[in-house]
């Protein structure tokens, strides 16, 4: 099955198998679970979250999509339009990728918070300067 990519700005009610919905407003992206067992699937795009590439052959999702969530506890990669499967979680899986999940979104904002102290340091190194003036 193919997946195709098709932009909207609200995520419909009913999603249609082998479509990949994107609202890059609300930075997010909707498909039916590729095994059919009809879950909706979400997963907001963003620099901790996933990341959409759009080829000529289709949509790619990095990272892999892991629904350990729902009952069928499929995982597989969409790569340039093809559901590429992966094998199904096990619990071990399931604790490293979520422990990898928290880890990515934990480096991020550590370096934004490295990015806004580095700023006040500046910030206050000028204020002690202008004081010595
Ligand atoms: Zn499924």
């Amino acid at each position: 099955m193919k997946i195709k990519l098709q932009r909207v700005h609200y995520m419909p009610k009913e999603l249609k198998p082998g479509v990949l919905y994107v609202s890059e407003e609300f930075g997010a992206a909707a498909h039916l679970c590729a095994c059919g067992c009809g879950s909706k699937i979400r997963t907001p795009l963003g620099p901790t979250e996933w990341n959409l590439e759009e080829t000529d052959s289709g949509p790619t999702l990095r990272p892999s999509i892991g629904n350990w969530q729902q009952a069928c506890q499929s995982h597989y990669w969409i790569y340039r339009g093809d559901i590429l499967w992966s094998d199904k979680w096990t619990p071990e899986q399931i604790a490293a990728g979520r422990r990898s999940e928290e880890q990515r979104r934990g480096a991020y904002y550590d370096a934004l918070d490295r990015r806004r102290n580095g700023f006040l340091q500046r910030f206050w190194c000028w204020v002690k300067r202008q004081l010595k003036r």
